[in-house]
């Protein structure tokens, strides 16, 4: 079976490294980290062009399935998906990550949107932990009074002109007793996160919870309605049952 893997989460990585053999797979990543881990599959960076390139691309290389297993933040690519495979008629399945439920002494506000999350942050100034990624920081150039802390994969150039700024180059995962240590040497009074769910990580949301902290989070953006499971274990009971259709109960 030829497969088309849509990536960049760390779903995508494990799905690629239990792969049955009889699978052919490619790995597409979007090229937003300049030194991607290496995956035990062909992998091709970039963007396709829409969703019409890349129906196109499917059929040029006589893909027969796609996994969409990017990240709950993606939205783009997953709506490209779900109308490129329906234009190549291809069979889709997402990997779709459940969010974060809130629990019990977390003191979370809800937001939208980026906008939103910097004007949450209040007048006052407030030493802020933002753990978005490096792409949307630019929006709290709007809340210069306060001290951030930006922790990304990649350096975040001149995104965020603010006058107190601690960048952090860093990959996940990070576990909760790390992250406890990080906000308290760090001095950190508020935390803004994606609701991106999954373990690799929720410890600065448990750290957050344990140390009494708020944090402003981000409401993950709606995706197409396709078929889709859960996790990696799910999209490999997927594949089992399109290879071997007779063995499924
Ligand atoms: P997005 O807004 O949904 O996609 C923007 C464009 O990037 C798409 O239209 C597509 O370009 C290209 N693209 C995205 N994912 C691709 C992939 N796997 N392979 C090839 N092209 C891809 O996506 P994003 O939020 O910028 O995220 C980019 C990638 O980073 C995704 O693959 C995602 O899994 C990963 N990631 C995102 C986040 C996040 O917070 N957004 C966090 C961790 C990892 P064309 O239209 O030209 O095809």
């Amino acid at each position: 079976m030829r497969l088309l893997i849509l990536g960049g989460t760390s779903e995508a990585s494990a799905l690629v490294k239990a792969l049955d053999a009889r699978i052919d797979a490619i790995l597409s990543l979007a090229g937003r980290t300049s030194a991607p881990k290496r995956e035990p599959v062909r992998t091709r960076i970039g963007g396709f062009g829409g969703s019409e390139g890349l129906a196109a691309w499917i059929t040029d290389h006589r893909i027969e399935a796609v996994i969409d297993a990017t990240h709950p933040f993606a939205a783009r690519i997953s709506g490209n998906a779900a109308l490129a495979c329906q234009r190549a008629a291809v069979p889709l399945l997402a990997v779709r990550r459940p969010p974060w439920e809130r629990c019990e002494g977390d003191r979370w506000t809800e937001v939208d949107t980026m906008a939103e999350a910097a004007l949450t942050l209040g007048p006052a100034p407030r030493r802020v932990f933002l753990t978005i990624g490096r792409l949307e920081v630019g929006a709290f150039s709007v809340a210069p009074q306060h001290d951030y802390v930006v922790r990304a994969i990649e350096p975040i150039g001149d995104a965020l002109s603010v006058p107190r700024l601690t960048e952090i180059a860093a990959r996940g995962p990070f576990d909760e007793a790390a992250e406890a240590a990080f906000l308290a040497e760090r001095r950190i009074e508020v935390l803004v996160s994606k609701n991106s769910g999954g373990g690799a990580t929720y410890g600065k949301i448990a750290a957050a919870r344990a140390a009494g902290l708020p944090v402003i989070i981000l409401r993950p953006p709606a995706k197409p309605d396709v078929a889709s499971v859960p996790d990696a274990a799910g999209a490999l009971a997927w594949l089992s049952t399109r290879l071997d259709p007779c063995r499924s109960s």
